[in-house]
């Protein structure tokens, strides 16, 4: 396809409804989908939620395409996708790996978190502490980070189901993150689900990206913290959520 046909097409694209999926085929669909979060001035970083402008047929033919361009770095690595039985299908489950496990995070909306009321007489006023495992990647070399995060805050006028704050914090870690960002999306998250003004999120985890190359560190463990709040302002309430984490880690040793 030419170049200025292939402009015309992402321009026909960028104009149509999103329903119609019949001249994306004619194009490369991640052009177009570019194409429009540009125009828009939409970031697409790698740890950037993109689920309104991809829909569920858009991620078949992503992964169409995705199988096609991971079909040309295998060929280009001179691994031969005809005869090695084990390569045969690879770019394929590249593809779908991408889209539908470790970078579903982009691509899918917000788990939905229906919230309780929190506001009778008694109500609950404590802290809550919730262990997430969590298994992300890095955007740097696409290498497995893997740990858990403990969310802690104080209730506040509502209140959301415990396996919730999980899935919001898987959900922001399937993507392409780095820890300092994905601590910072998983506060800002569980804040907007909760209400909560006071809260704290402690992430450790292990980076593939130091362990299979690099340095090759093996038992090196990175820490972050993000907190708002009294977490942040009031000692004996951070005192408590690090005590907290401290019990939870006698409890499950991670
Ligand atoms: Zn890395």
């Amino acid at each position: 396809m030419t170049e200025s046909r292939i402009y015309k097409n992402i321009l026909v694209g960028a104009e149509m409804q999103d329903d119609d999926n019949k001249e994306y085929k004619e194009s490369n669909l991640a052009d177009v989908l570019r194409f429009k979060m540009r125009r828009d001035g939409k970031r697409f970083w790698a740890n950037d939620n993109i689920s309104e402008y991809v829909t569920e047929e858009h991620k078949e033919q992503l992964i169409e395409e995705a199988t096609e361009a991971f079909e040309q770095v295998l060929k280009t690595l001179l691994i031969d996708t005809e005869t090695d039985p084990s390569s045969k299908g690879t770019a394929r489950r590249l593809a779908k790996m991408y889209i539908t496990e470790v970078m579903s995070g982009r691509y899918e909306p917000a788990p939905d978190a229906t919230a309780f009321p929190n506001d009778s007489q008694d109500r609950y006023e404590g802290m809550l502490v919730v262990r997430s495992e969590l298994r992300s990647m890095c955007s740097h070399h696409h290498q497995p980070v893997a740990g858990v995060a403990y969310i802690g805050i104080i209730a506040a006028d509502k209140l959301i189901g415990l396996s919730k704050y999980s899935r919001i914090a898987q959900w922001c870690a399937r993507r392409g993150t780095l820890q300092e960002e994905l601590c910072v999306d998983i506060a800002r998250e569980i804040q907007k689900a909760t209400e909560a003004r006071d809260l704290g999120v402690y992430i450790q985890m292990t980076h593939g990206c130091c362990e299979n190359r690099g340095i090759m560190a093996h038992s090196s463990l990175t820490q972050t913290t993000v907190l708002k709040g009294a977490f942040k302002d009031d000692a004996g309430t951070k005192k408590e959520f690090f005590d907290n984490i401290k019990l939870q880690q006698d409890f499950a040793p991670r």
